[in-house]
């Protein structure tokens, strides 16, 4: 930019300011602004197209066209110039309006006789406010310098319209973030929740947009990009060298933030009037804009990493901490781009519901939240860019959606859900302490999945018999470290305790796949899902496998012991495992300690080859527990945590119940115990098929016994064998409509 565009653009922010800073109402001020810049820009034309809602722009204020038109010219996203400007968050530089693509003829604006049109969008940080466009009589083509210098000012009506400039009776504009927004994401732990906003990183807002002195306001932002080069240097420090995922990130911070082109966009900005603050926020609004269009995902990545250290470096300017000194609301519903799971685990159970813009099914923050059984809706997007601290917020995790200010129809129906459900919950907590037997008598068991000690008391509020699956993963995703023998079998003893005589099954080491350990060499695999995970890991690299069974051994103090391995594909993984838990017990007589009075040791049958094992296998194994979360994946192939299959396989396929079935034989004719532990297990209607082929223990969440148990109860298995057998006999894909119809009486 040339030095005499840029003291020229100055001036007119300096001009904006004033306009900003003055008593003058919306109206007023958005007049000002189209006058300002019509004459610094020596067009006959600058107009000013605002958001009325989510679709439709409002011309708001215009020097030049048809002042009549004002408030009432409107357009859809898309239509005519200005609409696609918007809707491509690009800009349109044209000398012949009328024949440019999506040109539409507005005869009350008296527009018709300029030719030249540039429109540019108004943005901030991704979210679309409007479009700012100059026109002419004179058929030509904005410059570079002039297109450059409108994005200048694009940039501070932005940040106006964020600061509730414009917001007014006349305008007929509200202010930003008041109205009801809803945002329609994945879901990734169920259950419903109402309350208020709490931000992870709360927002930087700025204030300061344009500066008069240039020079001084480069060398604030040197002196603020010399800290953060020094913050990523400390960080190196404290990341594991084994962090491949996190290394990569701080590269790539290092990278932007030595880099001399963002460094010199940013000086330009300044130079043309911005403040240090401003001119990040530019840069960053663009980055956004390129990340929505960014199909690779090592370039998402990167421009990721790239907002990422534009929020840390507006900190820094800004003086705004992560901590803003407000009080968390009342029931908060945690709001993030993405969250690690210590960071989760901080928070606890004082969430009510999660809402990320980013996460995934398997995520380390889904696993925990889940454990926490706190309502999760992932892939909410831009809900960090809508979302203020305080903001009532109904997060629905059944359906993956979430209503952020949400009127009052909206939350009386939600409230109205939230009292079905805990009217159902009373339901099942009159008949918690029964025992499930069915209408024709069987008797079955429903125990509970857990993964933290938090969840041992759900034992006696939910009416488990016990825990059916204890993860012990979360113990390991948390730290940064290994963790210790003694740290393991102190929270394993707590489990014991706490369980008080209920059988509690902990599951042996279950990472590798989507769940992998920081301190432990990540080995890059091109098909993790299938690769080294689990029981693999744990028979290859024995020593975590022997820590944690002598930590199970001790935390037992002599009392009953059940353990299983997860993921073993064949025998003899299981006889190796096995042979490992009989060395552990070895040493511990060895030692003198006491083991325990009675053990029994599992494998979890998760891949089909399991159940085609020698029968020898099932004559050995204590007892067998079908991991139908991953078995489901491999037998359909299909992936549980991509949304484009992962619902495509009912699970009362018939294929995959008859596989099932013949499992749930095998185990009966060696008598093995045999239990179920997906997620399925805690689906009511599901839970009744497992049943009647003879799947007898079903472990599920805590809130899913009330549910289930409440289903088996006025179920007559003989009816669900018989719907199934029907459903064989007419030769159809799936027995859900036969088991339901049974189930409705008909
Ligand atoms: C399963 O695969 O069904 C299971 C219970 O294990 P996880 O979900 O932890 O893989
Ligand atoms: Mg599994």
């Amino acid at each position: 930019m040339s030095q005499r565009s840029g003291s020229n653009s100055r001036a007119l922010l300096g001009r904006l300011r004033d306009t900003m800073a003055s008593e003058a109402k919306g109206q007023e001020r958005l007049d000002t602004i189209t006058h300002l810049i019509a004459d610094s820009m020596g067009t006959e034309v600058c107009s000013i197209y605002l958001f009325r809602d989510t679709d439709t722009l409002e011309l708001c204020a215009t020097e030049g066209l048809n002042r009549d038109a004002v408030h009432q010219t409107r357009m859809k996203l898309g239509e005519g110039l200005v609409g696609r400007v918007a809707k491509s968050n690009k800009i349109v530089n044209t000398a012949d309006a009328p024949s440019a693509k999506g040109f539409r003829y507005m005869p009350e604006t008296g527009e018709e006789i300029y030719s030249s049109f540039l429109g540019i969008p108004i943005q901030r940080l991704g979210e679309k406010l409007g479009v700012l466009v100059v026109q002419s009589k004179l058929a030509r083509e904005f410059t570079s310098d002039e297109i450059y210098a409108l994005e200048v000012v694009a940039m501070v009506i932005a940040e106006m319209t964020e600061l509730g400039a414009f917001v007014g009776e006349e305008t007929g504009l509200k202010a930003l973030h008041q109205q009801a927004v809803m945002f329609r994401g994945a879901t990734a732990q169920e259950g419903a929740a109402q309350g208020n906003v709490w931000l992870h990183e709360p927002r930087v807002v700025v204030t300061n947009l344009v500066t008069e002195d240039p020079e001084a306001e480069k060398q604030r932002l040197r002196d603020c990009v010399e800290t953060l080069q020094a913050h990523i240097d400390t960080m190196f420090d404290t990341v594991q060298s084994g962090d491949k995922e996190q290394l990569e990130v701080l590269e790539a911070y290092k990278m932007f933030a030595n880099s001399r082109g963002w460094m010199r966009r940013m000086e330009t900005d300044i130079d043309s009037g911005l403040s240090a603050e401003a001119a990040v926020e530019k840069e960053q609004s663009t980055a956004r804009a390129r990340l929505e269009q960014a199909t690779d995902a090592y370039m998402r990545d990167r421009l990721h990493d790239l907002d990422d250290l534009s929020n840390r470096l507006l900190r820094i300017l800004t003086g705004q901490g992560k901590e803003t000194g407000a009080d968390m609301p009342a029931d908060p519903i945690l709001i993030a781009s993405n969250i690690g799971p210590a960071e989760l685990l901080d928070y606890g159970r004082s969430l009510k519901g999660i809402v990320l813009e980013e996460g995934s099914v398997g995520s380390h923050a889904t696993i925990v939240a889940r454990a926490l059984a706190i309502p999760l809706v992932i892939r909410a997007k831009n809900i960090t860019t809508e979302a203020l601290n305080g903001d009532r917020i109904l997060v629905d995790g059944d359906q993956g959606i979430v209503h952020l200010r949400p009127d009052e129809m909206v939350a009386s129906a939600f409230r109205d859900k939230i009292a079905m459900e805990a009217e159902a919950q009373e339901r099942y907590s009159a008949i918690r302490d029964d025992a499930t037997i069915t209408k024709d008598g069987t008797h079955l068991s429903l125990v509970m999945n857990a993964g933290l000690m938090a969840d041992l008391p759900s034992l006696n509020h939910s009416g488990a018999e016990g825990v059916g699956l204890f993860r012990t993963e979360l113990q390991f995703l948390v730290r940064s470290k290994m963790p210790q023998r003694s740290e393991l079998s102190s929270l394993y003893k707590r489990v014991m305790d706490a369980a008080d005589g209920k059988r509690v099954v902990f599951r042996t080491l279950d990472i590798g796949s989507d769940k992998v350990l920081s301190y432990l060499p990540h080995v890059e695999e091109p098909n993790p899902a299938l690769g080294w995970r689990a029981i693999r890991v744990g028979l290859d690299r024995p020593s975590v496998l022997r820590m944690q069974l002598q930590a199970l051994l001790r935390a037992a103090e002599g009392r009953p012991l059940s353990v299983m391995f997860p993921f073993v594909a064949q025998m003899n993984e299981f006889d190796q495992a096995r042979a490992e838990m009989d060395k552990a017990i070895e040493r511990e007589v060895r030692l003198g300690h006491p083991i325990p009075e009675s053990m029994e040791i599992g494998a979890m049958l998760e891949t089909p080859s399991l159940a085609f094992a020698p029968k020898r296998f099932y004559e050995t194994v204590d007892f067998v527990s079908i991991g139908g979360n991953d078995l489901k994946q491999f037998f359909f192939a299909a992936d549980r945590e991509n949304e484009l299959v992962r619902r495509r396989y009912d699970t009362l396929n018939l294929s995959f119940l008859s596989f099932l079935q013949q499992i749930s034989e095998r185990c009966a004719e060696t008598a093995t115990r045999l239990s179920f532990c997906g997620e399925d297990a805690g689906r009511p209607i599901e839970a009744t098929a497992f049943a009647a082929i003879g799947i007898k223990n079903l472990s599920m969440r805590p809130a899913s016994i009330g549910p289930v148990k409440h289903m088996l109860l006025r179920t007559n298995l003989n009816d669900i064998r018989d719907a199934i057998k029907q459903a064989h006999a007419e030769g159809v894909q799936s027995a859900r409509p036969y088991i339901l119809q049974s189930l409705s009486g008909k």
